[in-house]
């Protein structure tokens, strides 16, 4: 595995990967590896001849508050993941790598970035449409891979893509969980072991608004009030939001109907961990 820290070693090596008549998968990520990383990887060697994997946790995705410079970080145990993952490349800038003194750009989706994780979160978005498009332009992928893990930001990033005219695939793998039902994240490193606990009920509350949607459920409130009980159910959870919306365009009908393809977005915190989660349904 080479690892690259400039986006001139990387121009070049994409350069003479294309010239060679191979095809580039992409994993974009912000290092701290786990399962769902390592999924992507996998996916990737399978879809593509060569795995380029770049770890940067960037820093224009993060609003003024939140946790950017406690990110959890372990580039020596990444880089041994990623090799043992068949990465071929693994880019790591730095921050001005990526955004030199006197950067200007701004990117801006509309409509899907102004609800859900966009809402709460000002401006995420704008960032990671930013550094995305960044290392497309940089890396020129044809395929890359993102976890369903972050459903919102698969929205996004196909909506650039297809706006954009960009001449990269979008690729979309599971959710790695852990036995408990937790989704993989770096930021479940913040959680204590009792925290671990009480996370669990996200996917819980996922699968209790599962059973009233067999169970005949259409109703968009009913199906929420459902997510917000077993929520808060855990003892000083905060909601961020709880909802059930169309999965194409976070729209929220009143009612589902069927062969509508929905998805439960979740945002809490568990104490001062801020998890989100998901899960896609087919309405029968
Ligand atoms: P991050 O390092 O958190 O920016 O994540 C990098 C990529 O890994 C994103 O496409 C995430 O959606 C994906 N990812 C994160 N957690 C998981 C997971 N538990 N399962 C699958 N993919 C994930």
């Amino acid at each position: 595995m080479k690892i690259l820290t400039t986006i001139d070693e990387v121009r070049v090596a994409s350069s003479d990967i294309s010239k060679a008549g191979k095809t580039i998968g992409l994993i974009p990520t912000m290092g701290y590896l786990h399962e769902g990383h390592l999924s992507l990887f996998d996916n990737a060697n399978e879809h593509s001849d060569i795995t380029f994997a770049s770890i940067f946790v960037n820093p224009t995705q993060f609003g003024p508050n939140e946790d950017y410079n406690k990110y959890p970080r372990d580039i020596d145990r990444d880089t041994e993941l990623a090799e043992e993952h068949n990465v071929d490349y693994l880019f790591i800038p730095d921050a001005l790598e990526m955004y030199p003194i006197g950067f200007c750009a701004t990117m801006y989706i509309r409509n899907l970035t102004d609800k859900f994780e966009g809402q709460l979160r000002p401006g995420h978005f704008d960032g990671v449409a930013l550094v995305v498009c960044k290392l497309f332009n940089i890396i020129r992928p044809d395929y890359a891979f993102f976890g369903q893990k972050d459903y919102q930001q698969t929205l996004v990033v196909k909506q650039m893509v297809k706006d954009l005219n960009m001449d990269t695939k979008i690729i979309v793998s599971p959710t790695i969980r852990l036995d408990s039902g937790l989704a993989m994240s770096s930021r479940n490193t913040y959680l204590s072991d009792e925290e671990k606990e009480n996370a669990t009920v996200l996917y819980y509350a996922m699968e209790r608004a599962k059973d009233a949607i067999d169970n005949g459920e259409r109703n968009r409130k009913e199906i929420n009030a459902v997510l917000h009980k077993q929520l808060r159910s855990v003892q000083g959870i905060r909601i961020d939001y709880a909802s059930i919306a169309l999965a194409n365009d976070l729209s929220e009908p009143d009612y589902f109907y069927p062969n509508e393809q929905a998805v439960i977005l979740l945002a809490v915190y568990i104490g001062k961990t801020r998890l989100i989660d998901n899960f896609l349904i087919t309405f029968q």
